[in-house]
C-alpha cells in the first residue's frame, strides 16, 4: 500500500468575535486530533488591529503540524473546523469566530482557484510572520519581518 510522505504544514489562527481565546486554544486541540494530523505545535498568542475591516481586535497565532493529508484535504479540514466554530461569511473581511489559513505546506507551491500556498498574504502581516518565526525561523527570512516591524502586535491574550 502506498503510504504518502508526512508534510510540515503551518497554519494561521485568528478570530475576533465571541471568545476569542477559547476558539483559539479548542482549534489547536482539533488540529492535533484531526485524522492525518500530529506533532501539533501552537506559537505564543498575540493581539493585532483588524486589516481593511472594522470591528474588534483580533486573537492571533501560527500552530505547526506534521500531517499525511493532501493540501486540499488539510484546507477542506480547515474549513470544517471554522464552520463547527459557528463562522459565518456576511461579507469580505467580516469579522470571525475563527480563521484558519493554511500558510505553508512543506516547500510546496500550489496556486489552484481554491488554494494558494505559500498563502498570497502571509508576508504582508506581522500577525503571521512573528508567530511563524517562533515557531520555524528558518522559514521566515529576516528581511521579511523587517518589511512587517512597523506594525503594532501585542503578546499575550
Ligand atoms: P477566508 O476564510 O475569508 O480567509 O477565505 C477563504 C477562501 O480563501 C476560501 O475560498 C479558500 O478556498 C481560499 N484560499 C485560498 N488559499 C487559501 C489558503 N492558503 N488558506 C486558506 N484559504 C485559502
Amino acid at each position: 500500500m502506498n503510504e504518502r510522505a508526512a508534510v510540515t504544514a503551518y497554519i494561521g489562527l485568528g478570530a475576533n468575535l465571541g471568545d476569542r481565546l477559547e476558539a483559539l486554544q479548542r482549534a489547536l486541540q482539533a488540529l492535533g486530533t484531526m485524522p492525518g494530523c500530529r506533532d501539533v505545535r501552537g506559537s505564543r498568542l498575540y493581539r493585532s488591529a483588524p486589516v481593511d475591516a472594522g470591528g474588534p481586535e483580533y486573537l492571533n497565532a501560527v500552530a505547526q503540524l506534521t500531517t499525511t493529508l493532501t493540501a486540499p484535504d488539510l484546507l477542506r479540514a480547515l474549513q470544517a473546523l471554522e464552520n463547527a466554530a459557528g463562522r459565518q461569511r456576511p461579507y469580505r473581511n467580516a469579522p470571525r469566530t475563527l480563521d484558519l489559513d493554511l500558510l505553508l505546506y512543506g516547500d510546496a507551491r500550489i496556486d489552484s482557484p481554491r488554494l494558494s500556498v505559500p498563502h498570497p498574504r502571509m508576508w504582508e502581516r506581522a500577525f503571521v510572520l512573528v508567530p511563524l518565526a517562533e515557531l520555524a525561523p528558518q522559514r521566515v527570512p529576516a528581511s521579511a519581518l523587517a518589511a512587517v516591524a512597523g506594525q503594532a502586535i501585542a503578546l499575550g491574550p
